[in-house]
């Protein structure tokens, strides 16, 4: 069986399904989920991610944060966590970038949540020399000061897709047509969750809600307000989404996302405003949302790319200044990716964000 057929079965017994239970049994189901089963990370594998493009990235978010530990006290022992660390590859360059701040290692307790047996295995290898612990969910992340990085973690997360039909809102669903899957809608209903989308929508449009990211979100902006911390969340999306932004990628094309259930990554852009409208709900004070580019920058890569140019030529020196610009241009990930921060009300965001 494959998870298509395992999918025809179950809408041929219960009905159409949200696109939020399609991506979950797409990318976590337990035997067939493209996250489940495979490392889909790099250029041999679906698509590429800032940490595996450039050291440089981990080694500035990490730098970052051990800053705003520093601001906030240093406070001891702290977790260290990260959501979604895929290879491990980001920690780890995190780590080495730190291994000099007075104290910073010794306090922390590192906590990788991942959901993936099989990358949980990858971030075994990577981080091999550290005491690391694994969770399944940030709900068991324990109740101490938090500074925790998460890099196109929230873009994996479910959504829900609704389209405006008057007052009402008709949720997009996936179904079935002569034996296939296809996209169909559902009845027209009030969604209380939409109501602030009244005003700045039309007949037709298209909007999404991700009501996974939420609990998620809040336990972590519970911890930052009580015990102190800061949180920086990067991925590709905007303050307010509108339209589908579903897509579907396999060996880096994107495909339909109806085509391979289980074989390709199923992403969503992420509505920043949500996510800062739970972590202020939760107490908690969130950064202006700052180009990837933008913070990368005023953080310093320029600087940190010379110093490893100087060390490198040919294609590796090729490579660095490939990388560099593919993290910072505009038009590559410099703009499309967005850094949200977290923190404490009355302390100062991490450095590279403003208040
Ligand atoms: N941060 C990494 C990987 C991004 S891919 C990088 O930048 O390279 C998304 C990651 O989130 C994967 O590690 C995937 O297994 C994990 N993931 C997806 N949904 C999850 C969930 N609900 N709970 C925990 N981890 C999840």
């Amino acid at each position: 069986m494959s998870l298509r057929d395992h999918l025809i079965a179950r809408i041929d017994a219960d009905g159409p399904m949200s696109v939020a239970d399609y991506m979950n049994e797409c990318l976590l189901n337990p035997k067939y989920g493209y996250y489940t089963t495979r490392d889909p990370l790099g250029a041999a594998g679906d698509f590429i991610t800032a940490p595996e493009i450039s050291q440089m990235f981990g080694e500035l978010l990490g730098l970052s944060l051990a800053q705003s530990w520093l601001d906030q006290g240093s406070p001891a022992p702290f977790t260290l966590a990260e959501l979604g660390p895929g290879r491990g590859t980001l920690m780890a360059d995190l780590l080495r970038a730190t291994k000099s701040v007075p104290g910073f290692h010794a306090a922390a307790q590192i906590v990788l949540v991942e959901a993936s047996p099989t990358l949980q295995a990858a971030q075994q290898q990577a981080l091999a020399g550290y005491s690391v612990q694994w969770e399944d969910t940030v709900s068991s992340l324990a109740d101490t000061p938090l500074w925790l990085v998460a890099n196109e973690f929230f873009d994996a997360l479910p959504i829900r897709q609704f389209l405006r039909d008057g007052d009402g809102w008709r949720e997009k669903r996936v179904g079935l047509q002569q034996g296939q899957l296809a996209f169909g809608l559902g009845p027209s209903t009030p969604q209380p969750a939409l109501d602030h989308r009244q005003h700045d929508t039309q007949d037709g449009d298209l909007v999404e809600i991700c009501e996974a990211a939420a609990p998620i979100l809040a336990t972590v902006a519970q911890r930052i307000s009580k015990h102190g911390g800061a949180a920086l969340i990067v991925d590709y999306g905007d303050w307010r989404a509108l339209g589908d932004t579903l897509q579907a990628l396999r060996s880096h094309k994107s495909t339909d996302t109806l085509d391979d259930p289980g074989q390709a990554d199923l992403t969503a852009h992420v509505d920043f405003e949500a996510l800062a409208q739970v972590a202020q709900t939760a107490g908690c004070a969130y950064s202006r949302v700052t180009p990837q580019g933008v913070f990368l920058e005023r953080l310093g890569i320029t600087t940190r790319a010379q110093t490893l140019a100087k060390q490198l030529n040919g294609p590796a020196l090729d490579n660095l200044i490939a990388a560099h610009q593919r993290l910072t241009h505009p038009e590559e990930m410099g703009n499309l990716f967005k850094v949200l921060g977290l923190y404490p009300d009355q302390t100062t965001p991490p450095p590279g964000l403003n208040a």
